[in-house]
């Protein structure tokens, strides 16, 4: 293991992140307070993992119109402050998610200043609401503000920063973040997610529009995919793009409902195979010498969502994976699939 024991990874979360309760207006939504119940429950269990924990301060909302509109932010606001109700059909608020909402892009931003602070080279925010669907108008799929994308967007702003990586692993495809950074050039979104799922978007030939063509890498996966395409993916395509866009600062929306036992999609990721990709993110980062930033998006099997964290957060900090004994070689199917993506991505980069 190559513990810095003198930077340990940066734990961010925040009390008011389990006040904020879709089912109080949806009886039976999946994103439950209990998921970060059971993660720092789990984490608590194992000592924190060795990594230093802070709470997440709540983002002044006027820095939420770094990414999203201002009325965007006051409808979440007033909507909050009249008790809740329903922002679209999936996405729902009481009172408490305006507090919530802001602590969790307040872990954004926090964790993109200690990071390019150098405090820490590796950091991880356990919030909720997620934020990797929403847009810049709207709330949309659970998330209220985009997270990563205000993580993103206080990157830019500081000196020296002029490129920033953000890979979404989460099952779901991130169109929030797709759509805000569609034409900029500065963010680069390697996009990970199961094909036919919410929200429908991110099909591989969409690569963003105007001065952010290219910027976009879509990676749609069928359903039922396990680790060897998942990792043939980030190997073959994700890695050589992210070394030639060579950028500041890594940033990851982690989902964790590509697992095979996540109720909510037919992907078929094993727990090691989480941090399996972390090491690669791990690599990635540590050859490029740039910090990792990482959101906490979906992952609707609680018990799994805990121990994949608790899989993930050693890897980050530079434990070594799991070892890959049992890979197995691509499929022809899978090959084809990786071939095309390779192929897409080699219109706008060397590879
Ligand atoms: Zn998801």
């Amino acid at each position: 293991m190559n513990h810095d024991a003198d930077r340990p990874g940066l734990l961010l979360s925040h009390p008011a992140c389990l006040e904020h309760d879709p089912r109080v207006h949806s009886p039976g939504h999946p994103d439950t307070p209990e998921r970060l119940v059971r993660l720092g429950a789990a984490l608590a269990e194992r000592n924190w993992l060795g990594w230093q924990r802070a709470e997440a301060p709540q983002l002044d909302p006027e820095r939420l119109e770094l990414v999203h509109h201002a009325a965007h932010v006051r409808r979440v606001r007033e909507l909050c402050e009249r008790g809740g109700g329903a922002l679209d059909p999936d996405t729902s608020v009481v009172a408490a998610s305006w507090p919530a909402a802001l602590h969790a892009a307040g872990a954004a931003a926090e964790m993109t200043r200690a990071l390019l602070a150098g405090e820490h080279r590796a950091a991880f925010s356990a919030i909720r609401p997620a934020g990797h669907h929403a847009v810049a108008d709207r709330a949309m799929g659970f998330c209220l503000f985009n997270n990563v994308a205000v993580a993103a967007a206080c990157a830019l702003l500081e000196d020296g920063v002029e490129r920033v990586l953000v890979l979404d692993w989460d099952v779901h495809a991130g169109n929030g973040t797709a759509e805000i950074f569609r034409e900029r050039p500065d963010v680069l979104l390697a996009c990970l997610h199961e094909h036919g799922l919410y929200p429908g978007t991110g099909p591989l030939h969409d690569t963003g529009s105007g001065a952010g063509e290219g910027y976009t890498l879509n990676l749609p996966v069928p359903p039922g995919s396990e680790e060897p395409l998942w990792l043939a993916l980030i190997d073959e395509v994700v890695l050589p793009v992210a070394r030639a866009y060579a950028p500041d600062l890594v940033l990851v929306s982690a989902g964790f409902d590509a697992h095979r036992l996540d109720p909510l999609a037919r992907c078929r990721l094993e727990t090691e195979s989480c941090a399996r990709i972390a090491g690669r993110v791990r690599a990635l980062a540590g050859e490029l010498e740039v910090p990792v930033g990482v959101m906490l998006e979906g992952g609707y099997h609680s018990e799994v969502l805990a121990e994949c964290v608790c899989a993930v957060l050693p890897v980050l900090d530079g434990a070594e994976p799991p070892a890959e004994q049992r890979a197995r070689s691509l499929r022809e199917d899978e090959r084809t699939l990786v071939d095309a993506a390779r192929a897409q991505a080699g219109l706008s980069w060397p590879l």
